[in-house]
């Protein structure tokens, strides 16, 4: 996975998401060939404020993670926290496309948004889930040593 920060990113920022992604990338690295970082300064145009965001195009094996300013005010626990929480959307994005697919496709217009909202916060749900199992099981060095040992090991035999 070819990890680049957007020449306007802040140094300050780069130097906060970069140990984070350099922790969780062997949860995504098959799923994302090409992935950006970039800050956004101001989140007052987007329909809702944001610290952090992502952008998945998983056919093309790309994403994009959006840090904002309001990311810059949240603690140690929260930054971490939220860069799992993106990167969690990798995980489930080819989810996301099929039920829209389907959803656009044979659920009735005036309940398409409804719908949508349901699958959305289902989504939610199991990204904030999976992020913090990703925080628990990934941000030791022990456990990440685990991790590689046992992806080594011969396949579990079921009886
Ligand atoms: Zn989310």
């Amino acid at each position: 996975m070819n990890i680049k920060f957007d020449p306007a990113c802040p140094i300050e920022i780069r130097g906060i998401v970069e140990p984070y992604l350099a922790t969780f990338y062997p949860l995504i690295s098959r799923c994302v060939d090409n992935f950006v970082v970039e800050f956004i300064p101001e989140t007052s145009e987007f329909s809702e404020p944001f610290e952090a965001a992502i952008l998945i195009r998983r056919e093309y094996k790309t994403a994009r993670l959006f840090v904002s300013s309001e990311y810059l005010v949240l603690d140690k626990k929260e930054r971490k926290l939220a860069i799992a929480h993106e990167l969690a959307h990798i995980i489930t994005a080819s989810l996301r496309t099929e039920t829209r697919r389907v959803v656009e496709i044979w659920v009735p217009e005036e309940t398409v948004e409804y719908v949508k909202g349901v699958f959305d916060n289902a989504e939610e749900t199991l990204v904030d889930d999976l992020s913090k199992l990703m925080v628990e099981c990934l941000t030791t060095k022990e456990n990440l040593d685990t991790l590689y040992h046992t992806s080594e090991m011969a396949p579990i035999e079921h009886h």
